[in-house]
């Protein structure tokens, strides 16, 4: 009475690996149902000055890309300044047997590292305003005097908030 069960002889089939003549073409992206990516603004193209030549969507769309292009370079100057003014701030620590003139160009150091990430922070915020300004339709209107802010000099500077009228008096 051996019920041999055989345990090996039910090998199971190898998992055949054939099927495959179907190379998956890239994941077919869903044509999702779409969320609508910010509703969008029609007629809201930023104001021009009366000599200019209405914004068409690929001038906004180069603007836009340069911002985002500036951003993330400023972002990453930013990171490098801190980190850096990090490191010197950790190294002042040990500066016990510095004389007056090692001080002092450390602290030279230490202000220059720190003006640099002042400058990449306020830089980035200005950019990350335009963006703002951008996407919320006010984009091109000078945040002073509501004029125009002119499309040459936004494609100059993609950042300006200012007409330039605006810009010089607050520079004066
Ligand atoms: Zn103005």
């Amino acid at each position: 009475m051996a019920v041999r069960k055989s345990t090996t002889s039910k090998a199971v089939p190898a998992p055949e690996k054939k099927a495959a003549p179907q190379k998956k073409a890239a994941p077919q992206k869903k044509v999702a149902p779409q969320k609508k990516s910010a509703p969008e603004k029609k007629g809201q193209r930023p104001a021009v000055r009366p000599d200019e030549s209405a914004w068409t969507a690929v001038e906004l769309r180069d603007i836009e890309h340069e911002l985002r292009q500036d951003a993330s370079r400023l972002a990453g100057e930013l990171v490098a300044a801190e980190v850096g003014l990090a490191d010197l701030i950790r190294d002042s620590g040990d500066g016990a047997g510095d004389d007056q003139a090692d001080a002092g160009s450390k602290t030279f150091e230490r202000e220059h590292e720190m003006s640099l990430a002042n400058n990449a922070r306020d830089m980035l915020q200005q950019v990350e305003h335009a963006l703002g300004r951008l996407a919320n339709g006010t984009y091109g209107a000078c945040e002073t005097c509501a004029t125009p802010i002119g499309k040459g000099r936004l494609q100059a500077f993609p950042r300006a908030t200012l007409c330039l009228s605006c810009k010089q008096a607050e520079e004066r």
